[in-house]
């Protein structure tokens, strides 16, 4: 299964993409993880990434779809995977249906993950994540350990630098600039499937398998 899960930040596309990586076997892609590690390793790209993800702001189009085609080229894609966070632009969109028409493997279907704007704001405010392996708490819902280690993996659980305040508007902002095209672009390829992301995770989980197999 080839699929990607849409949705302004904080709807949950990263909690939902890790519990379809365990259930269809194949593996979660998100850009934004990606480039964290890069930028906590210090690599070319994780430099080259830091100014935009600090301000909020989309990192440039042919670095994105470079950092893609090398990951779908990857053995363990060969089944599918989940992007997670990309595409996020129309140029990316055009760019990942290029690659995938080139192999004949187009994409099966995109999920859409809907919540209102106002809960969107308290979800990013109060998110934290493991350094490490990525795991992902919020203060209110889901709280993490007092000591602020990763029950998973023991790594450091911190707030994202991008998840403070000034930044999420930013972010917002260019979903709806950049990112929420998309939704038309793939309503017209007919694979869009939108689901209520306002909801338990395991209920959007339900609904996202309801959709993704046909039955409504
Ligand atoms: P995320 O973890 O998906 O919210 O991504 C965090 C940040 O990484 C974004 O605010 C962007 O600066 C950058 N980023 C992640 N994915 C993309 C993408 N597909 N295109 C451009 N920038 C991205």
């Amino acid at each position: 299964m080839r699929l990607v899960l849409l949705g302004p930040p904080g709807v949950g596309k990263g909690t939902q993409a890790k519990q379809l990586e365990k259930k269809y076997r194949i593996p979660q892609i998100s850009t934004g993880d990606i480039l964290r590690a890069s930028l906590r390793d210090g690599t070319p790209l994780g430099l080259r990434a830091k100014s935009y993800i600090e301000k909020g702001k989309l990192v440039p189009d042919d670095v994105i779809i470079n950092l893609i085609r090398e990951r779908l080229q990857k053995n363990d894609c060969k089944n599918g995977f989940i992007l997670d966070g990309f595409p996020r632009s129309i140029p990316q969109a055009e760019a990942l249906d290029i690659m995938l028409n080139e192999l004949n493997t187009p994409l099966h279907s995109v999920v859409n993950i809907e919540v209102p704007g106002e809960k969107i704001i308290n979800r990013l405010k109060n998110r934290r994540i493991c350094r490490k392996c990525a795991k992902d708490f919020n203060l209110i819902t889901n709280p993490p350990p007092a000591d602020m280690k990763c029950p998973e993996c023991g790594g450091e659980i911190f707030q994202r630098n991008d998840d403070k305040e000034v930044t999420i508007q930013n972010r917002l902002a260019v979903y709806d600039k950049e990112t929420a095209p998309l939704i038309e672009y793939y309503s017209g390829k007919k694979i869009l499937r939108t689901v209520n992301g306002y909801n338990k995770h395991e209920e959007v989980h339900d609904s996202i398998i309801m959709v993704l197999e046909g039955v409504h």
